[in-house]
């Protein structure tokens, strides 16, 4: 089915409770409607976009949640800061068919009676953003538990910037045997490289010019797999962002699957960057295959 295919002709539905949720996924059913969902906090820009249109072209209805996760914030600041603009994301998706928002408040995604057995994280969960943001994949389970439970999708869609993310939903999905079928997509960036984010929005005019040097650096380490040692990639990749004026979280070359970090090239790598540009804190990763 093609997004030009679907219908036009409603206006987009916009929930805010568990009970219309539970009601829609009942028609849907009865319909025998295939449900592809993307859940998001907000703040859509185009990288958004390409996974609410990949959800389109792949399903017959597609649910789109808006929520700022108060539990995955491991700093007030940051959480506060974030930004929120809910009539402009629904003005972005207008266009869009067959596509119905959940934008629910704090109680509706966390009623006080809802059980919730949180999962093992296991190591990939202790590493890079779990090593540096104490708490944040722990509150990433929990409402994504809470949503795939509610919105029972067939496909739910998640971006390969967030690819520790990635990761970890695929390890809830089968530790609460949702039985989902999870499609990472590819990251969307501006023309000069830099992975599009809604904290994008905070940086000042300066800032945005510095950032891009997070995609520079990847770039480095991609195109240097194999001819300069791992050692010396990172060590070239950190002086780019820090001669930037941004200050480095980390920067890992780390295995594709376990995340951990490699000694040595292999022939697949990812280096994942997270980097302070002010009071803003941005990630970014790239995959980099050995060409040898
Ligand atoms: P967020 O609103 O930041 O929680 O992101 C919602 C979803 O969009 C997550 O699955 C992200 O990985 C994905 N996403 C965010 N930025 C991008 C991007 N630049 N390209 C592709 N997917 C993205």
């Amino acid at each position: 089915m093609s997004v030009s295919n679907c219908r036009k002709d409603e206006a987009m539905q916009t929930f805010v409770t568990r009970q219309e949720i539970i009601l829609w996924r009942a028609q849907q059913r009865t319909a025998q409607k295939q449900i592809g969902f993307v859940p998001t906090m907000g703040a859509l820009h185009p990288g958004h976009l390409s996974l609410v249109e990949q959800a389109c072209r792949e399903n017959d209805v597609v649910l789109i949640s808006i929520f700022v996760n108060p539990k995955q914030f491991n700093q007030n600041a940051d959480l506060q800061s974030y930004p929120r603009m809910l009539s402009a994301d629904l003005a972005l998706l207008q266009h869009l068919p067959n596509l119905v928002i959940f934008a629910p408040n704090e109680n509706e995604m966390y009623p006080a009676d809802l059980p919730f057995a949180p999962m093992p994280l296991g190591k990939i969960g202790q590493l890079l953003e779990g090593a540096h943001r104490p708490g944040h994949f722990e509150g990433v389970v929990h409402v994504v538990h809470h949503l795939f439970a509610l919105v029972q999708p067939q496909k739910a869609y998640f971006g390969q910037k967030d690819f520790q993310q990635l990761a970890i939903i695929r390890l809830l999905n089968n530790f609460y045997s949702f039985g989902i079928d999870i499609i990472g997509c590819e990251t969307i960036r501006e023309s000069d490289g830099l992975a599009m984010s809604s904290r994008n929005l905070r940086l000042t005019h300066a800032q945005r010019k510095n950032a891009v040097s997070i995609s520079r650096a990847l770039q480095l380490v991609k195109a240097n797999v194999g001819k300069i040692s791992l050692e010396e990639a990172k060590i070239a990749a950190s002086a780019i962002i820090e001669q930037a004026g941004l200050e480095i979280d980390y920067l890992e070359i780390v295995d594709p699957i376990t995340l951990e970090n490699c000694t040595e090239w292999q022939q697949m790598q990812v280096c994942c960057v997270a980097a302070f540009c002010g009071e803003v804190r941005l990630i970014d990763n790239m995959l980099c295959e050995s060409v040898l």
